[in-house]
């Protein structure tokens, strides 16, 4: 078994987990099982109770465990199943590491970083590999070189590795190489005092994974070659892609990066065959369609909040060589102007997940605009009981119906707190969360659209549709096209006489991968391409 370590230097953001992940595309394209794993240095037991503002999109994995948005990319890059042992976070060693303490485990000792907590996070690294099977482990640690609580996770990995043996470990530092305007050059001390940085933990990396603006020619790569101590040809250039993330493999395969990985690890393999993700790329690049959708949320300004809302968008777009444009709508905009200045001429409207009360209304006009005037709508969980609430109102004429979550006291609550969720008091990882089964019903567009009767899904909400209000809603013209198996729990909503408007009480953005786009989301970039074309809806 193999183990690469991608550690992070001179700033945060540079697409460690996009390096991790695309280096995954490359080894398993060599035919090499992998597995991929992220440790975050931050106490948060895990990201669930943090504000999209600190941490972007919350990734749910099937076994319901709430995640860092890396961890969505190692899923849409590869084809690895992730759970709750593939994000550590220091919140969960240090909680591991008292408990065992007040149960006496470590038989009188002092408890300390070294040993414990480290071989806490050693174990962590072990267990995957037991449980994986997969030929190579990928471990990204989260944060920058130099950070104080990072220490403990690099002390760790330079012990693993020491006592891996040599030919069995490979450390990757992504840096960032900045172009200084007014020099007119690209600078690599920042990278130099990074990797000095790392060494003096112990840590010699490998490979230099360099983001850069501008290509890195050869003299700056013999300069980093030099003064960080590694050969030529381990001086990486990760340019910023042209166009879209998912040109990372084939950038990285280009820089012979999997190559030099194997070469390091003593794998031999054959080259990776990238035919299929080229033709993604394509499809990406130079799309036969274009279609602008608008995805409304609160969160706009945050490129990370909706993270796997428009990585699923495009992969609709991807299943229909169409180019997608995400227009990103503030909510509180749609309050302000009104639906029709700000959502026309958009070919479909998504309502993503969300809590909290802030921009309600405006995603409500979202539905409403989207349902009178037959423009495709795509519901995410909040974004479904946001088009129950609006049909309510306006053809049920429930004009105060709501959700319990944003009005305690409405008349109607159309939406209501889960049974399961009332004498729930604790905030973190104690909603419905995870993949759970739902059973299509026959004749429905989303039978149609996933071709299968039963599906399974992830979720992540504590409200859900109101039972006591079905009968009336079904005799209105909305249709449950999917609920639990035992029927109590309602999961996918659709609209007859509408091109496409459906709404799901899951997730499914979190399923969705360039080469396997969600059926939902190809879907309704099918139908967002054909009502801009004003051709009949493209049946699937
Ligand atoms: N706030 C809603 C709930 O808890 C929706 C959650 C979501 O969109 N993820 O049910």
């Amino acid at each position: 078994m193999k183990f690469i370590f991608v550690t992070g230097g001179v700033v945060s953001s540079l697409g460690k987990g996009l390096t991790a992940a695309a280096l995954g595309t490359l080894l398993e394209n060599r035919g090499l099982k992998v597995a991929l794993q992220k440790f975050d240095p931050y106490l948060n037991v895990d990201p669930g109770t943090m504000s999209p503002y600190q941490h972007g999109e919350v990734y749910v994995l099937d076994d319901g465990a709430e995640t860092d948005l890396d961890l969505g990319h190692y899923e849409r890059f590869t084809s690895t199943k992730l759970s709750r042992m593939n994000n550590l976070t220091s919140g969960q060693v240090y909680q591991t590491v008292l408990n065992n303490e007040r149960e006496g485990k470590y038989l009188g000792k002092t408890v300390q970083v070294i040993p414990h907590v480290t071989d806490e996070i050693k174990r962590r690294i072990h267990n995957l590999a037991e449980q994986s099977k997969a030929a190579v482990i990928i471990t990204e640690i989260g944060g920058t070189t130099g950070d104080i609580e990072g220490l403990p996770f690099l002390e760790a990995i330079r012990e693993f590795a020491l006592e891996a043996g040599i030919g069995n470990t490979c450390f990757i530092h992504v840096t960032y190489v900045p172009f200084i305007k007014a020099a007119g050059e690209l600078k690599t001390k920042p990278t130099q005092q990074s990797v000095a940085k790392l060494r003096e933990i112990g840590i010699a990396p490998n490979i230099i994974a360099c983001r850069c603006e501008k290509p890195l020619d050869k003299e700056l790569r013999q300069k980093i070659s030099m003064f960080c101590n590694v050969p030529l040809e381990a001086v990486i250039e990760a340019k910023d892609v042209d166009h879209s993330i998912y040109e990372m493999p084939l950038m990285l395969q280009r820089e012979r990066m999997d190559d030099l990985v194997c070469r390091i690890l003593h794998l031999t393999t054959p080259a990776p065959n990238m035919a299929y993700w080229q033709e993604i790329i394509r499809k990406l690049i130079a799309p036969q369609h274009r279609v602008r959708v608008g995805v409304v949320g609160k969160y706009i300004g945050l490129q990370d909040a909706y993270k796997s809302v428009y990585e699923a968008l495009i992969h609709g777009g991807v299943a229909n060589d169409c180019g997608v444009e995400i227009v990103q709508v503030d909510a509180e905009e749609i309050e302000k102007h009104g639906a029709k200045s700000i959502l026309s001429g958009l070919g479909g409207i998504c309502v993503p997940g969300g809590f909290g009360e802030r921009g309600i209304e405006g995603k409500i006009l979202a539905a409403k605009f989207a349902r009178e005037n037959k423009i495709p709508y795509l519901g995410l969980c909040l974004g479904m009981q946001i088009a129950t609430i609006e049909f309510a109102r306006s053809i049920l004429k429930l004009d105060k119906a709501h959700s319990t979550e944003f009005d305690e006291n409405t008349p109607h609550p159309v939406i209501a707190l889960l049974d399961a969720q009332r004498k729930v008091t604790k905030k973190g990882g104690t909603m419905r969360l995870g993949a759970q089964p739902c059973q299509l019903t026959l004749g429905t567009k989303a039978a149609e659209l996933y071709g299968s009767f039963v599906i399974q899904e992830r979720h992540r909400h504590r409200y859900e549709f109101n039972n006591a209000y079905r009968e009336k809603f079904e005799k209105a013209g909305f249709i449950f096209s999917g609920t639990s198996p035992d029927g109590k729990l309602v999961e996918i909503i659709e609209l007859k006489d509408h091109p496409y408007f459906i709404a799901s009480q899951f997730h499914p953005e979190f399923l969705s991968k360039p080469h396997q786009p969600h059926p939902l989301f190809k879907g309704f970039i099918a139908a967002a391409h054909q009502t801009i074309h004003h051709k009949p809806l493209y049946v699937i």
